[in-house]
């Protein structure tokens, strides 16, 4: 039993909040055309904004931390408090109270990389980074994908060669969110091409301000650059910043991809400010559209649909919370949340008609356009639709295996030999 009784921790929240933040103001009523009309998935904001907002959030981390607040489940060896998962959620919720920075930019620093490092990294390295990540003063990305290998991540071929005590990096990665802001990176790289693919692969923590690191921007169709490209040209990484065994990559990247599916299906399965029922509802009363049958039935289908994803998704984080593994039943979320998020943009594009198309400076029309463009990406983004169905058919279902895509292979065989496997 924890000395301090979550009572007690709740105050302590309640006043270092009160001591340090804005308490919020009570939510008023949703009245169509005021205030800000921005509906996004993605990080729309320039550079330079998104580098400030990223300060902020880095310096409320700091006071947080230091305040008790940063990593309240953590190991107190690295600052943490050690305390079950019900203190975290009850500072949560305590938390939302209060106007505080935008935490976005530790989405994969804190909700993948570090409890990689914390799974597979050596003491040393554990103490070089874990409490500097969870007190904000440093970021990290993920660097996985690359331009032929994406879903079949197991086919990169960034290589990393052995160099005495150093490993000597060369290669591209692509779609590394977050990698302009980050200072540290986690790394799937091939140190030997014999082996089979999933077993030639090897993890490290490397600096992404290190000598032959370039990172360049990618445009998105949403009109924001919240992804980049990522070139290494023999960057040096001591062998001490390798996660798990030499050739022992894959492992450490499911940890790294067991996470990331936790934090995008489960952290957003719920639905978001865009889709309160508030919103939906003065959307249509502007349209004149509140007693269409058709319109109101669909706008309860998607409320319903959201709000089930939200309390499967509050159980599967509880599991996590109370120290079980994030398991394959949570690709199941991450279906859902682009499941939903779909149906609730083809919903708003035939409310709005043509209005999404042109921007007129009509409030609350245009901007959805952002919402449209960006949900694809989500799609895409921590396993595609087709790769988490597959999960959920093999290892939720327990479905025959997929016969994968094998070109010089006709389709019809393919499934004779699934059926066989
Ligand atoms: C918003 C966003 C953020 C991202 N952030 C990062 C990041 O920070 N770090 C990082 O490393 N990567 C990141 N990615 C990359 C992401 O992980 C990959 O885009 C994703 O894994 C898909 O890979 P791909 O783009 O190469 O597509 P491909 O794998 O080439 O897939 C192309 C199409 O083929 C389908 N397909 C492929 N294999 C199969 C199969 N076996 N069965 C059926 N259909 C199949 C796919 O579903 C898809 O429709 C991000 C992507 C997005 C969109």
């Amino acid at each position: 039993m924890p000395e301090t009784t979550i009572e007690e921790f709740t105050d302590e929240a309640r006043t270092f909040l009160d001591a340090h933040a804005e308490r919020r103001p009570p939510a008023t009523e949703f009245v169509w055309g005021q205030g800000s009309d921005e509906v996004s998935v993605f990080d729309e904001r320039d550079r330079d904004s998104e580098a400030r907002d990223a300060e902020e959030a880095k310096a409320w981390r700091r006071l947080r931390f230091d305040h008790g607040f940063g990593w309240i489940g953590g190991p107190e060896k690295f600052g943490g408090r050690d305390l079950p998962a019900a203190y975290e959620r009850a500072y949560q919720s305590v938390e939302q109270g209060y106007v505080t920075p935008n935490m976005g930019v530790f989405t994969i620093s804190l909700g993948m990389v570090a409890p990689t490092i914390l799974a597979h990294a050596i003491p040393e390295v554990q103490d070089l980074y874990l409490r500097d990540l969870y007190r904000g003063d440093r970021v990290a990305c993920q660097l996985f994908s690359e331009p032929g290998a994406g879903s079949d991540l197991a086919s990169l071929q960034t290589k990393a060669v052995r160099d005495g005590d150093e490993w000597v990096l060369t290669g591209q990665k692509v779609w590394t969110s977050s990698a302009h802001l980050s200072e540290i990176g986690e790394i799937v790289c091939r140190t030997d091409p014999e082996q089979p693919k999933h077993r030639g692969l090897t993890a490290f923590v490397m600096d992404m301000r290190a000598p032959g690191v370039e990172i360049r921007p990618l445009r998105q169709m949403t009109g924001g650059a919240s992804f980049n490209e990522v070139f290494l040209d023999e960057v040096r990484v001591p062998d001490t910043h390798r996660l798990g065994e030499v050739n022992g990559g894959w492992t450490v990247a499911l940890t790294t991809l067991m996470n990331e599916r936790a934090s995008i299906g489960a952290g957003g399965g719920g639905g978001s400010g865009m889709f309160s029922p508030r919103r939906l509802h003065a959307m249509l009363e502007h349209f004149g559209l509140a007693d269409d049958p058709v319109v109101r039935d669909q706008a309860a289908r998607i409320y319903c649909d959201f709000t089930v994803a939200k309390w499967n998704n509050q159980r599967a984080l509880d599991k996590i919370k109370a120290g079980g593994l994030p398991g394959p039943e949570l690709s199941t979320a991450k279906l859902a949340l682009t499941n939903n998020l779909k149906a609730y943009s083809e919903w708003v594009a035939s409310v709005l008609g043509p209005r999404i198309l042109a921007d007129t400076g009509e409030w609350g029309t245009f901007a959805f356009s952002k919402l449209l463009t960006g949900i694809p990406g989500m799609r895409v983004a921590g396993g595609t639709d087709e790769i988490m169905k597959n999960i959920v058919a093999e290892r939720v279902l327990g479905l025959p295996k997929d016969p994968g895509i094998d070109s010089t292979t006709p389709f019809k065989d393919l499934l004779v030999n699934s059926e066989r496997g």
